[in-house]
């Protein structure tokens, strides 16, 4: 950490020397009113435009156009199968093997699909654990299905907490509950990447600890996918899912993934909702015969999708497929290192990084406390060009990715903020 410099020209040396730096350019960059690139650290909310998607999106607009219906199976990429032409990208990025993955639906609709099958309560077993910090999203939804199944929606959610004047979870709390009141918990949902901290967990602690238990045990990895090297698999985790619009750059309220383990993969018993898209693909257009549950996540779709949207999915996986995740990660953690670096001169009691500092504990994301701000620090940061994200009540969240951020990206940043704090 300390083996970085200041100053501008040890930035553009780092980016002289970035193997990923030619990326930058196959994205749009946002601009200000003279034309100038705008600083863009908000890929962890809306990830960029790939110059590609247009192209991708264009041919299948023009295949709508010349052939109609037949662009189901006449189209240059046929929309019957579109889906599939992203499942092996998608698990290479999520660590998974391409049966349990598949692109469907929007992420919190996926997330009520796995618990219909992966939170199934009991009379004595049925509450459902998450991070008392978790996205407000997750929360409603399990809240949702608590009071779906009859229960009470806060006795029967359990808060995994930071301990007293901390931000950040201790796995040791969690076994800790799990010891307490493991018999009574069904599911743990977890966010893989904690949306507000950054904190990346440990997936494969928390999977061994909830399964001791006998609790299902699920992820949500929407600050995950593209970001860190989740490895899915491994954790040995029922369930997960993800959107694609924040690091996997594909566009606002594009589909999302979802995960379901390989042990599940052949389970026609368990409990799901279904339509004809998890049918046989053999007999799905015969109609007439009894529900032939496909295999593997694909299992869990329920429609036809949007090929427009698989289309701009298609076009961000692609450009994942040429940099695997550990080269991308690799310059991650050298940029959010460098810019880590760079805050802390502006001093400690200045500048508070809520982030673990460990980089396996970490995507490229920063939640920033800066003593006395308030939304008006934020206000002043994007009226110089700076785009970040304000969290109430005074966390600032600045995501440099490592396809389309720059060091100068992070140097211009922090000189920013510093030209602010000092006014
Ligand atoms: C972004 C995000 C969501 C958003 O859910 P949508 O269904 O895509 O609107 C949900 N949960 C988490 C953890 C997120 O980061």
């Amino acid at each position: 950490m300390s083996n970085y410099k200041l100053g501008l020209d040890y930035a553009l040396a780092l980016d002289q020397n970035d193997t990923l730096r030619a990326y930058r350019n196959r994205f749009y960059i946002p601009k200000d009113k003279n034309g100038k690139d705008l600083i863009y650290m908000t890929g962890n909310s809306l990830g960029l435009q790939p110059k590609s998607t247009k192209i991708l999106v264009q041919q299948e607009l023009d295949d709508w156009a010349n052939l109609g219906v037949e662009g189901h199976f006449e189209a240059k990429n046929p929309w019957l199968n579109y889906h599939e032409y992203l499942t092996d990208n998608m698990a290479q990025i999520v660590g998974a093997k391409p049966i349990e993955v598949v692109v469907m639906n929007t992420l919190t609709t996926n997330l009520h699909l796995m618990m219909v099958s992966f939170y199934q309560p009991t009379k004595s077993r049925y509450k459902i654990l998450i991070e008392s910090d978790a996205f407000p999203s997750d929360k409603y939804a399990v809240e949702s299905q608590l009071r779906h199944h009859g229960f009470d929606d806060k006795e029967g959610l359990v808060l995994w907490k930071p301990r007293v004047n901390e931000e950040l979870l201790h796995c040791d709390d969690l076994e800790t509950i799990l010891n307490e009141q493991g018999d009574e918990i069904a599911l743990i949902l977890i966010g893989a990447v904690n949306y507000y901290t950054g904190q990346f967990f440990d997936l494969k602690r928390i999977t061994q600890l909830g399964h001791k238990h006998s609790c299902k045990v699920g992820f949500d990895c929407a600050h995950g996918a593209g970001n860190v090297t989740l490895n899915l698999h491994d954790s040995g985790a029922d369930f997960a899912v993800w959107c694609t619009y924040k690091y996997l750059n594909s566009g606002p309220g594009s589909l999302a993934g979802c995960f379901v383990h390989e042990r599940h993969a052949y389970k026609k018993d368990l409990n799901r909702f279904t339509g004809w898209w998890s049918h046989n693909k053999e007999t799905r257009f015969k109609m007439r015969d009894a529900f032939d549950q496909l295999p593997g996540a694909e299992g869990w779709q329920l429609s036809n999708p949007p090929i427009l949207s698989l289309a701009a999915i298609k076009a961000s996986l692609d450009i994942f497929a040429e940099v695997d995740m550990e080269q991308l990660t690799k310059k991650s953690e050298k940029l959010t290192g460098y810019f880590e670096f760079l805050l802390k001169t502006l001093g400690e009691d200045t500048i508070k990084i809520i982030t673990p500092s460990a980089p396996n504990e970490r995507g490229c994301q920063l939640s920033i406390q800066v003593k006395n701000a308030d939304k008006l620090l934020h206000n002043k940061l994007a009226k110089m060009g700076v785009v970040t994200d304000w969290r109430e009540p005074d966390v600032i969240r600045c995501a440099p990715t490592p396809f389309y951020n720059s060091f100068e990206d992070v140097y211009k940043l922090v000189e920013t903020l510093k030209s602010i704090l000092d006014e």
